[in-house]
C-alpha cells in the first residue's frame, strides 16, 4: 500500500483511540496531485490548501469529476482573490477582517455558492499572525453578523512552543461564548493534543505526505 495512504490510516487509528469524530484536513499544499491522488482513492474527503492560485490549478478538475471531495482554503485570502476562491473552497479557516466578510458576501450572492467559514483569532497574540486579536473578538463575531455568512467554528495557529495545549483551551472558552461549533485547530505537532482539547477540524499536513522542500 502506498505510504501516505499508511500515514493517514495510522492517524486515524490514533484519534479513534480518543473517541472523537474529529475530522482530519490532509494539507496538501506544495504536493502535486500525482502525489495525493492515492488517498483520494482511498476515499479522504477533506483536503487543505493555502494558496489560490496553487488550489485552482490543481483541484478544479478533479473536483468535477468527484464531488464528495471538500477543499478547506487555510491561508491568508486577499479580497481581490475572493472571486476565484467561490465555488473552489467549500470552507475557508481564514476570515479575519470585515472587508473580507463583505467581500465574501457579495460573492457568495453572485456565485450563489455559500461556502463554510471560520474565524481566524489570533490565539497567541503574535504581531507577525493574521487573525483577530481576542481583545476585538467579542466585537468583530457581532459585526459578522451583518452578513448572511455561513460561518461555522474558530481557527486558530498557535505560537510555535513545545506545548499548545493552553492556546486549544483559550479557544474552546472563547468558543463558548458563540453559538459557533467547530473548532481548526492542531497541525502535524499537536494533532493528539488538538484532537483532546475539543477541536473539530484537523490541519495535518508533513505527518500525512512527509516533509515540503
Ligand atoms: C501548512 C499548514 C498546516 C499543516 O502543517 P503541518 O505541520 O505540515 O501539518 C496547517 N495549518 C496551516 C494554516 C498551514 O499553513
Amino acid at each position: 500500500m502506498h505510504n501516505i495512504v499508511n500515514n493517514l490510516i495510522l492517524i486515524n487509528k490514533e484519534l479513534s483511540t480518543i473517541n472523537n469524530n474529529t475530522k482530519i484536513i490532509a494539507v496538501s499544499k506544495t504536493f502535486s496531485m500525482e502525489h495525493i491522488k492515492p488517498i483520494i482513492d482511498y476515499g479522504h474527503i477533506h483536503f487543505g490548501e493555502n494558496k489560490v492560485q496553487e488550489a485552482l490549478e490543481k483541484w478544479t478538475k478533479i473536483k468535477d469529476k468527484n464531488n464528495s471531495l471538500k477543499l478547506h482554503l487555510i491561508g491568508k485570502l486577499q479580497t481581490n482573490k475572493v472571486k476565484f476562491c467561490l465555488p473552489l473552497f467549500d470552507f475557508i479557516h481564514s476570515l479575519d477582517s470585515i472587508k473580507l466578510a463583505e467581500k465574501l458576501a457579495n460573492e457568495q450572492a453572485k456565485k450563489n455558492f455559500k461556502p463554510k467559514l471560520f474565524i481566524q483569532v489570533n490565539i497567541g497574540e503574535e504581531d507577525q499572525k493574521n487573525g483577530i486579536s481576542l481583545k476585538e473578538f467579542e466585537n468583530f463575531y457581532k459585526k459578522t453578523e451583518d452578513f448572511e455568512l455561513d460561518i461555522i467554528g474558530l481557527m486558530c495557529i498557535p505560537p510555535f512552543v513545545d506545548d499548545t495545549k493552553v492556546f486549544f483551551e483559550k479557544m474552546v472558552q472563547i468558543r463558548d461564548k458563540t453559538n459557533l461549533k467547530e473548532l481548526s485547530m492542531g497541525m502535524s505537532n499537536d494533532y493528539l493534543s488538538a484532537a483532546k482539547n475539543s477541536a473539530t477540524y484537523l490541519r495535518i499536513g508533513s505527518k500525512i505526505f512527509g516533509a515540503r522542500d
